[in-house]
């Protein structure tokens, strides 16, 4: 089938959000904790076109099947809004509610866990027709052997229980499943990724050769690179709760905009020697919490090339060094006490004035490992000397006021246009860094 996008898209996601709430019970409210938000996805927006595959990539926990989840309405969003066919899903109620759920299907990752153990395969697939009331009994019959033929077993299969069948065949049970109401659009979450690797292929060819037989838009959840090339159209790259990155898929893996998506593509092993040798920039350090994302670019904590304020004289190594000191002051990540091994322990008064320099040294030998060209060592000791006197806010400000970066003050959006990047580095939509400093 091929894709028009000359005409409005089949689903049209807008400033989706979706927290989670922590600390919001009633005992919490008893106590007066305030409730904390978990932004899951926070303010995506993307399209789909009919009859297209888009790819929602990213590590576990970065909002993917939340969003896909919250897109088919199996959990209401916090705020934002998703159009299928041109009707705001959120609005439904009724018989367009109705026609929203068989239109808009999903087949889930666990094959084995998806599938009741008490039912056989035929009961399985025929359930949504029977629920929705489609057809007669006959009908529903035919339907159900049709179906099963489809997706590569056979009707002799219908009469057995799901632990008769291979992880693979459970999958294909899943997905005819997923087909009996006839859906337009179906979001595949992580569909192979509990497979066999010799499985997996099996079943991408078969959801390919679905998708044209029966017309199919799919948006495919998946953190495998290698599964979202072989079937996407276009691919979306997700960060913490946000979309950095979407583009066509040749375009998206040949040339990569944003520095997650580039550190992504590394982080995938390579066949060839040659391959293998290349330069890798692939990802360090923690996704951060979604209880507490940095401010301004999210992936600014993990990003090799986060942007120094203009006419810096240091390399990124170093730079990036001076930030994480700056963060762990900011979150007083620091034990003052065991610096030189407890001798300058301090009083009320903070480490005694003539112990200071060597207070200094001794924390700046423990938290760099780079010697720093003169001006900025002079900067890092001025602010080390705060911390003599435990003023952890002006030995943070002392930093901040010289090395802090745009990609920390500013959200850099998400532009328009078909390959876009969140990212203030981003040719096509963002100005360069010296612009953006002010
Ligand atoms: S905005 Fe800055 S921190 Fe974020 S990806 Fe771009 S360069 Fe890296």
């Amino acid at each position: 089938m091929s894709i028009d996008r000359s005409n409005p898209p089949l689903v049209r996601v807008g400033d989706l959000q979706k927290y989670f709430w922590e600390n919001d019970s009633v005992l919490d409210r008893l106590f007066g904790n305030e409730p904390v938000p978990v932004r899951a996805v926070d303010g995506v927006s993307v399209d789909i076109y009919a009859g297209e595959t888009l790819g929602l990539v990213g590590e576990s926990g970065c909002g993917k099947s939340t969003m896909g989840e919250t897109l088919l309405r199996l959990q209401e969003p916090t705020d934002g809004r998703v159009e299928f066919d041109g009707r705001n899903v959120y609005e439904l109620s009724g018989d367009e509610l109705t026609a929203f759920r068989r239109d808009a299907q999903v087949v889930f990752q666990d094959p084995f866990s998806s599938l009741d153990p008490r039912m056989t395969i035929g009961e399985t697939i025929r359930q949504p027709l029977d629920v929705h009331d489609v057809g007669t009994e006959t009908e529903r019959d035919e339907r159900v052997a049709d179906l099963i033929e489809r997706v590569g077993l056979s009707a002799s299969h219908l009469d057995r229980y799901p632990h008769e069948f291979s992880g693979g065949q459970r999958q294909r049970i899943g997905i005819a499943r997923a087909l009996a109401l006839e859906p337009e659009f179906i979001v595949l979450d992580e569909p192979t990724s509990a497979l066999d690797v010799s499985v997996q292929a099996q079943v991408l060819n078969l959801l390919d050769d679905l998708q044209d037989e029966f017309d199919l838009t799919y948006l495919l959840i998946s953190h495998d690179l290698s599964v979202v090339r072989h079937v996407c159209d276009r691919v979306a790259v997700m960060y913490l709760g946000e979309i950095v990155e979407v583009g066509p898929v040749d375009e998206l893996f040949a040339d990569p905009n944003h520095p997650y998506t580039q550190a992504l593509l590394e982080s995938v092993p390579r066949a060839s020697t040659t391959e293998r040798k290349r330069d890798r920039e692939t990802l360090t350090g923690d996704v951060p919490s979604p209880r507490d994302p940095p401010s301004g670019c999210r992936f600014r904590t993990r990003c090799p090339m986060v942007i120094p304020p203009e006419h810096m004289d240091i390399d990124q190594e170093v730079y990036r060094d001076l930030m994480s000191l700056r963060e762990r002051i900011e979150r007083r990540d620091l034990s003052l006490e065991s610096v030189g091994d407890g001798k300058f322990e301090s009083g009320d008064d903070g480490v005694p004035t003539a112990d200071v320099p060597a207070f200094v040294a001794a924390l700046k030998t423990r938290l760099l490992e780079t010697e720093l060209p003169p001006r900025h060592d002079e900067i890092v000791e001025d602010a080390l000397t705060e911390l003599a006197d435990e003023n952890w806010e002006r030995a943070a400000e002392r930093l901040r006021e010289n090395y802090e970066s745009v990609c920390e003050r500013d959200h850099p959006a998400l532009g328009d246009g078909t390959h876009p990047a969140a990212c203030h580095l981003d040719r096509d939509t963002s100005a360069q860094p010296g612009e953006l400093d002010d």
